[in-house]
């Protein structure tokens, strides 16, 4: 196992009727901002159950975040802050206003081009806004960590930043507030957080134990329970074991003392910032591809991983694994969410736009080797056509 450090300061208040925690976390003097998205949480009564909890407590809204949040858009949301005297934010919604809302928070006490915080992923920021969160979608992990992805609509730049500064204060897990959702973005969050668990596992060995036990866990999880949701939205159980997997796949906790890819999220992101597929989309493309090309070098996690998830152990080695990876690939598809570009209506000609945004943003060395180039993400991409 490697060296680590680590923390996680977020406060979880999880299960039915908890948004009227959020009474305990905010001071009563406190001036809050809501922060949300296209209306999901007007229609499915979760911003009723916010406003009750915040009765007496000074608040105004932000609305109309978009899914990948736009940093025109949060830059609007920063001007508010600045003229209502705002000094706290509640973010209610999925991964898309959580993470914008990060952005607000550490723009608002950012002295210069807020731009900046983006281009230097986060380092440059010394402060930021107290944040609470209400969590509508189990997918990002952003709820209890320290990372964001916006996108510049105007230059196509979808990027991502960290900072301790905006960790949230204390974050609301209502299974219930996830009845709501489309079966498209079900699938979209359980196939987030099985590639933000497995970009974490299935690497190469470093003999924690504990870690991939716990990351086998979740995945075992979301193959049982992501097919459950589709079917019965309203089970509580289901949604309330998918909800705490989609956190602990990405507060830390499987990162400690083990490599990771990310290959996937990076080639990803910049499919989305460029043609607007989903995030879950984007990474049920490209990580069977990533595993194909990568075969040699994760052979031993991806054997592991082909007999403790899928309980492939009999047949040669390289049997094993294809088996695994199509395995994974049906599973993507069983849960909505297709794994071919060509599915979307993307062809080889989109590859070299890919490999250029991947240039210009100098991801030029991914994966948990740092050695996969642009001329290789060209490989990858050719095996997702
Ligand atoms: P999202 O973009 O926040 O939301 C997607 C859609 O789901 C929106 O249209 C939203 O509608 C709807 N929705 C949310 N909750 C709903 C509910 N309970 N009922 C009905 N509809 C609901 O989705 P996400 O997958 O959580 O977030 C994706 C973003 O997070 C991407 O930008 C991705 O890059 C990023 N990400 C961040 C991290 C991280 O660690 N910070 C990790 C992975 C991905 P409304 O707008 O109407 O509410
Ligand atoms: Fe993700």
């Amino acid at each position: 196992m490697n060296n680590f450090s680590y923390r996680n300061p977020t406060q979880i208040h999880f299960g039915q009727g908890q948004i009227a925690r959020i009474r305990d976390e905010i001071p009563a003097n406190a001036r809050v901002l809501i922060t949300f998205g296209g209306g999901s949480i007007k229609k499915n009564g979760v911003l009723d159950q916010v406003h009750a909890a915040l009765e007496g407590i000074e608040h105004f809204e932000f609305g109309g975040i978009e899914p990948n949040p736009h940093f025109e858009t949060l830059i609007k949301a920063v001007e508010l802050v600045k003229e209502k005297k705002i000094d706290y934010l509640l973010a209610v919604g999925g991964g898309s206003i959580i993470d914008g809302t990060k952005f607000i928070a550490a723009a608002a006490r950012y002295p210069n081009d807020p731009w900046e915080i983006i281009q230097t992923y986060g380092a440059k920021i010394t402060d930021a806004l107290p944040i609470g969160c209400v969590l509508t979608l189990a997918a990002t992990g952003s709820e209890m960590n320290n990372g964001a992805v916006v996108t510049r609509a105007e230059t196509q730049d979808k990027l991502f930043f960290f900072s301790n500064h905006v960790f949230p204060k204390f974050s609301v897990l209502d299974p219930t507030a996830t009845f709501s959702l489309p079966a498209r973005q079900v699938g979209n969050g359980v196939v987030d957080s099985f590639v933000h668990v497995v970009e974490q596992y299935v690497t190469y060995p470093v003999n924690a134990k504990v870690q991939d036990r716990f990351a086998e866990g979740l995945l075992l999880n979301l193959l049982e329970d992501g097919p459950k949701a589709l079917e019965n939205p309203s089970d509580y159980d289901v949604r309330a074991n998918l909800m705490w997997t989609a956190t602990m796949a990405l507060n830390g906790l499987i990162a400690t003392g083990v490599p990771a890819d990310w290959a996937t999220h990076l080639i990803g992101q910049e499919i989305t910032g460029l043609y607007g597929l989903d995030h879950g989309q984007t990474l049920a493309i490209v990580l069977p591809a990533v595993w194909t090309f990568k075969k040699e070098e994760k052979r031993a996690k991806l054997l592991q991983y082909a007999e403790r998830v899928w309980g492939l152990q009999d047949g040669d080695e390289d049997g094993r694994i294809d088996a695994a990876i199509e395995k994974t690939r049906a599973f993507f598809e069983a849960m909505g969410v297709k794994t071919r570009l060509s599915d979307y209506g993307l062809g080889a000609d989109v590859i070299p736009a890919v490999t250029a945004k991947l240039e210009q943003h100098g991801h030029v060395k991914l994966g948990e080797h740092a050695d996969i180039t642009p001329a290789d993400v060209k490989s990858i991409l050719e095996l997702a056509l």
